[in-house]
């Protein structure tokens, strides 16, 4: 098929953008190269992105340089006006957008259409709407003197995603950077990088100026690393593995550059013995299985009171394998593929690595037997039973439909368990008990706690973690002060200052 056909058949309207977007153009990588992104479901080619290196790194922070003065003073209220317009080009193009993310990573096309374009449209709509409320402080010093704060912009500043929510974090990042008043290097994941593509273009018709947004989708290796290691940026934001954040940390000391990071998880989900087992197992399922569990926030280690547990199992079990597995641009599944064989294959590895530790499989551990999901990068929901919460499959993340159950005797054991690994990202926990909701919520090591749902984010909520999970903080105020230098200025208004050298 050819690129108009695969348009077609995924039922897009307009062009797919497969160049760099630098200074406001599209343009190819100095170099010509270019990377084939694939469409997951199938593995079949969509289209040959170009490929940026260290030479595109260094024509974007160049733009971004040359727009940031323009760009940093221009009203805050005008900035704000721009992202607003880009939330609403977002809503105008939700259909097309959620099918390209849906072809590109494959989420399937409801996921899209009722959350990822939906939340990136409010991230930007939020932010829009914070540019000119973010202030600073006056602070009450001694007498004689005014001493007020300015939140200042941090200058370009570098943001590396991964590839499993690409339109959503990259208005995470994107949304309070710009309503800060920066300017941005952006490098998506180098194998869903076609929504980010889109948006550059949305932006663009919403009025950005030139430079304010460049777009460079690479390698990790050779973009991501440019970036990192570049002297002209004065802070990265990083989305992705432990490991790269490590890397990403040693490669930003040759300036200092301010770092955040968020990082990968192990989530635990606690389902108590007072717990509503309706709700519980339900929840439960979406907190794994929701875009192919392929998310840091994921509810990856399902903790069970052991009174419940077998009750808990006998709902959990048939649900996970009654969940419609198929191509994602249908809009009846309720599941696609992960978003790369090679990704499929490490998830289906784990399988081994529980029995190797005396894991039991309770449901899936294998691509689908149906011959139509046979080429694509399939994994059944899959749920093993650990032999102890120390083991491999209850301490690492696997990224896929692959939830972990563990036991417990009492509540002692489970915030044992809950805080048994080097993360903290994101927790859930199931009870009717107000006291131990409060207690959890407290005790246990986590960015964000969820109480009777889960997997809940909001562009006003503050999102991040703890621990091998990372520091800083996506959405709310606190992007914003992320995105921001506090200067502090000191007026001498009628202080009599004693001479210190009296002659
Ligand atoms: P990854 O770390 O391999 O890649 C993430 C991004 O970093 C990609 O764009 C990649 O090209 C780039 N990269 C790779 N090497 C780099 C380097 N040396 N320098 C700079 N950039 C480099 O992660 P992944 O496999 O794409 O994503 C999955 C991981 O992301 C999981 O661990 C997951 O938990 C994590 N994640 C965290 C959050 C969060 O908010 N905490 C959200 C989503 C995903």
């Amino acid at each position: 098929m050819d690129l108009s056909d695969i348009q077609k058949a995924a039922g897009l309207r307009s062009p797919i953008r497969s160049q760099l977007f630098i200074d406001g153009r599209f343009v190819d990588a100095a170099s010509g190269e270019t990377l084939p992104t694939l469409n997951p479901h199938d593995n079949s080619p969509i289209v040959d992105v170009a490929m940026a290196g260290a030479a595109d790194v260094d024509r974007a922070v160049a733009a971004a340089q040359r727009a940031f003065p323009a760009w940093s003073r221009m009203p805050a209220a005008d900035r704000g006006r721009i992202l607003l317009k880009i939330a609403d080009l977002i809503e105008a193009n939700t259909e097309e957008l959620a099918r390209l993310e849906s072809l590109d990573t494959g989420h399937p096309l409801r996921d899209c259409r009722m959350l990822d374009v939906p939340r990136t449209a409010a991230c930007y709509r939020y932010f829009g709407g914070m540019a000119d409320k973010f202030q600073g402080e006056t602070i009450p010093v001694e007498a004689g003197f005014l001493n007020y704060t300015l939140r200042e912009p941090i200058g370009v500043v570098g943001q590396v995603v991964p590839w499993n929510f690409p339109l959503m974090f990259t208005s995470w990042k994107m949304a309070p950077a710009l309503a800060a008043g920066n300017t941005i290097v952006m490098k998506p994941a180098e194998i869903t990088p076609l929504t980010s593509l889109k948006i550059a273009e949305l932006m663009a018709e919403a009025g950005m100026p030139a430079g304010v947004v460049n777009m460079v989708p690479g390698l990790g290796a050779t973009a991501g690393q440019a970036i990192a290691e570049h002297p002209g940026l004065a802070k990265i934001a990083f989305t992705g593995s432990t490991a790269t954040g490590k890397r990403i940390v040693q490669a930003s000391a040759g300036n200092l550059k301010k770092v955040q990071l968020e990082l990968g998880g192990k989530g635990p989900n606690i389902v108590f013995e007072d717990a509503n087992l309706v709700a519980a197992v339900n929840g439960s399922a979406w907190a794994i299985f929701h875009n192919q569990g392929q998310a840091c926030i994921a509810g990856s280690r399902l903790v069970l009171h052991e009174r419940i547990a077998d009750a808990f199992l006998a709902e959990f079990i048939p649900l996970a394998r009654s969940i419609r597995l198929g191509n994602p641009l249908d809009a009846a599944t309720e599941m696609g593929p992960l978003t790369s064989s090679q990704h499929q294959q490490r998830v289906l590895s784990y399988v081994d690595v529980a029995r190797e530790q005396g894991g039991e499989v309770l449901a899936g551990g294998r691509a689908p037997a149906d011959p139509a999901l046979a080429s694509g990068c399939y994994v059944e929901p899959t749920i093993v039973r650990a032999a102890s919460w120390r083991d491999r499959v209850a301490q690492e993340e696997v990224f896929g439909p692959f939830v972990t159950v563990l036991t417990f005797k009492d509540d002692a054991e489970a915030l044992q368990i809950a805080n048994g690994t080097d993360y903290g990202l994101g927790a859930g926990l199931w009870t009717s008990n107000l006291q131990r909701a409060h207690r959890f919520a407290r005790d246990i090591q986590a960015g964000m706690v969820w109480v009777n749902s889960y997997k809940r984010v909001n562009p006003g909520s503050p999102f991040g973690g703890t621990g091998l999970s990372g520091y800083g903080r996506e959405m709310g105020f606190d992007a914003m002060r992320e995105y921001t230098q506090v200067k502090s200025v000191w007026i001498n208004v009628d202080a009599r200052i004693a001479p210190h050298y009296a002659r």
